[in-house]
């Protein structure tokens, strides 16, 4: 079996969340901008394990455990490495490759691939939300969104925009760019015999960003005859719908706790309850509700509350939600099932009866247990032999996929008082499964104790911690060569971080991380990484980065001046001529 490449590990590390990786193991409760914890891996009363989602990267200030989304799944479940990047992958439904003899070229473009999409997409969001300030034909849009009640704030919010009609203004935006040309991978442009235009036409724009809010698709609302009313992206290698909910990134954004969050069907459902003062609600895209949506949803949320049309359609698709729900239904979770009077959808709903109305409304919504039965009375006579035959069919392969715990427990109560029987007798509903055992989670710190002296403050630890902090720093570094061959420690590890946040911008520092797995730098990033930050203003970041880096180098001019004096006498032309440029340069840095 062959190395796993590199790039599919960066690939794999940006594209799973860490917060929801820990999150499914260790309930996590929001903190900021971080997410907090009791520590899973030492015995503690308050949390000092601290989850990053900007960084991809956790820590614990009290027995210094860290890493990635790979590290905590070696640390929590004992997994070997290998395995850690099996379980994520399979989270996501890839199968993980070897290298093999053949060049990996593939590899390295799908990571810097995704990246290059990434940009793209956000910057034909800035370009539709634009062309709603700006367009001539911008009052049409502006009218529907004014009609629906919506706020400058919540459009803000929600980074609302406009398509404007025709056929090639997006593809006009990015003419003579090279990013043109991927703007049909972004699911933006449609190609058909040998035609290229716009996807979007004459719609309003919504933009569809995932949990860490980066932009992977848009939803647009027609505003002429087009059809259809409501058009999605296509899946890209960025947009997989199943997985994403509409309005998931804002809701985190807007509210600490996410006590309940609220599924409806649209992304204006989700906008007009968010005007509304309702910022829980989300959306799917144009799918059913499927069981990856529960998971992430139970990940950040005790109470999912679906809302469907009350005709037989929203019954039925209700049924399919719990049918999905089942299986990750255990104490403390709950599930619920809201059905909208006819013709009415939460949009217009809670534009006529308000908030406080809608909101009581929610608290009467059906518990799952309760929509279990009333669905199975209406199809099911238990006066008759045949009526519990068929109740038994029905109930016991749903019941079997249920996990065992008291929930279970009290469903099959509600079950057997429904029946009419003792809850014992419904034996023949269990199928034998023995409760599986939680494998307890062992005491397995990484010994790293905080406090540790900071080393000296030195240009080349400024330059490593402002890197950590603002990693898209990197592109204004300029080349590491320039000064890389400077004999101080870091220095190397400096250069080499550089080199690969240039070659690949946008990596998570989690991601970054796992390319020093098991080594001192490695050690040494992740305790900067766990710091706090001193400064946060991006210019005076900046302004000190350059500047450290300035002092690099010039160290490394006076090094490699001295080096060459030293030993003038034999200095081959070559070497003469890299003296004289040494001496300007240094001349060149001392003038700046
Ligand atoms: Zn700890």
């Amino acid at each position: 079996m062959g190395r796993i490449p590199q790039n599919f590990i960066d690939d794999l590390l940006s594209r799973v969340d860490l917060v929801e990786v820990v999150d499914a193991r260790v309930p996590l409760k929001k903190a900021g901008r971080e997410f907090t914890a009791c520590c899973p891996f030492h015995n503690e009363k308050t949390p000092s394990f601290t989850v990053s989602p900007a960084k991809q990267f956790y820590h614990c200030f009290g027995c210094g455990a860290h890493g990635n989304a790979i590290g905590f799944l070696m640390a929590y479940e004992h997994l070997e490495f290998v395995d850690a990047i099996e379980s994520l992958a399979a989270g996501l439904g890839v199968t993980v490759p070897r290298e093999g003899p053949e060049p990996r070229a593939g590899a390295e473009r799908r990571s810097s691939d995704n990246q290059a999409l990434y940009d793209l997409l956000e910057r034909a969001g800035r370009y539709f939300r634009h062309q709603l300030k700006n367009h001539p034909e911008r009052a049409r849009a502006v009218d529907y969104l004014q009609r629906r009640g919506l706020s400058g704030e919540i459009a803000r919010d929600f980074g609302i925009g406009y398509a404007p009609p025709g056929w090639q203004h997006l593809i006009g935006a990015f003419n003579g760019q090279p990013a043109q040309g991927r703007l049909a991978e972004a699911g933006l442009v449609i190609e058909a015999d040998g035609k290229r235009y716009d996807r979007f036409r004459d719609r309003i724009m919504f933009p569809i960003r995932d949990s860490r809010g980066r932009y992977i698709g848009f939803g647009g609302r027609v505003l002429g005859d087009d059809t259809p009313k409501y058009l999605n992206s296509p899946e890209t290698p960025v947009f997989h719908k199943g997985r994403e909910l509409y309005g998931f990134f804002e809701a985190r954004q807007a509210l600490r706790d996410l006590h309940r969050i609220l599924v409806v069907e649209g992304y204006m459902d989700v906008v007009a309850l968010a005007q509304f003062g309702i910022r829980y609600a989300v959306a799917t895209l144009g799918t059913a509700v499927t069981r990856e949506h529960l998971e992430r949803l139970f990940r950040t949320t005790q109470e999912v509350v679906f809302c469907f049309d009350g005709d037989r359609a929203g019954r039925d698709a209700a049924w399919r939600g719990l049918e999905n729900a089942l299986p990750l239904m255990r104490e403390g979770y709950q599930v619920r099932f809201m059905f909208l009077p006819e013709g009415e959808d939460p949009d217009s709903l809670v534009r006529r009866i308000g908030k406080a109305a809608f909101e009581d409304l929610l608290e009467k919504a059906l518990p799952l247990s309760q929509f279990f039965i009333d669905q199975l009375r209406h199809e099911v006579d238990l006066g008759s032999l045949d009526g519990r035959a068929r109740l038994v069919e029905k109930v016991r392969p749903l019941l079997a996929t249920v996990p065992e715990g008291i929930y279970r427990h009290l469903l099959l109560e509600r079950l057997a008082e429904f029946a009419r029987v003792a809850p014992d007798q419904l034996g023949w509903l269990l199928d034998g499964r023995e409760p599986a055992l939680r494998r307890a989670a062992l005491y397995r710190p990484t010994r790293e104790p905080r406090g540790k002296r900071r080393s000296a403050p030195s240009a080349v630890r400024h330059a490593l911690s402002h890197l950590v902090l603002a990693p898209e720093l990197a592109a204004r570094a300029g080349d590491p060569s320039r000064f890389s061959g400077l004999r101080l420690p870091g220095v190397r590890l400096l250069a080499d971080l550089i080199d690969l946040l240039q070659r690949k911008p946008g990596l998570s520092w989690g991601a970054v991380l796992e390319h020093w797995r098991g080594t001192d730098e490695g050690r040494h990033l992740a305790r900067l990484a766990a710091e706090e930050p001193l400064i946060e203003e991006p210019e005076l970041l900046e302004d000190e980065f350059l500047g450290a880096l300035q002092i690099i180098e010039r160290e490394f001019l006076r090094q490699r001046r001295e080096e060459l004096e030293e030993r003038f006498r034999s200095l081959s032309e070559a070497e003469k001529l890299e003296l004289n440029q040494v001496m300007v340069r240094e001349r060149a840095l001392r003038n700046a």
